[in-house]
C-alpha cells in the first residue's frame, strides 16, 4: 500500500498517492490548508519545489521517490457489460 509512503517526521509536507488516482499534498500550505492533487508525479515534484521556495522542508527522499515511482493513474474503468445478441 502506497499510502503515506513519503511521510517523514522532519518535513513540512505530507504526500501520498490517492486511492482514486493522482497524488495528494495533504493540508497544503500553498493551498490554504486544503489538499493539492496532481495527476502525475512530475507535477507533484514541481509543487514540492514551490514548497521549498516558500521555505518549507521537503526531504530529498520525497523528491527522489516521486521521480522514481510510476505515476498513480486512476484505476481502469470496468468494461461495459457485455450485450448479448
Ligand atoms: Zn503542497
Amino acid at each position: 500500500m502506497s499510502y503515506a509512503r513519503w511521510v517523514t517526521k522532519s518535513c513540512d509536507v505530507y504526500v501520498y498517492d490517492d486511492t482514486y488516482g493522482g497524488t495528494i499534498c495533504s493540508t497544503c500550505r500553498l493551498n490554504d490548508g486544503k489538499d493539492t492533487l496532481t495527476k502525475t508525479h512530475s507535477e507533484m515534484v514541481r509543487h514540492m519545489f514551490r514548497h521549498r521556495m516558500n521555505g518549507d522542508i521537503v526531504p530529498q527522499s520525497t523528491i527522489t521517490s516521486l521521480l522514481h515511482e510510476p505515476d498513480n493513474y486512476p484505476p481502469m474503468e470496468p468494461p461495459p457489460p457485455m450485450s448479448w445478441i
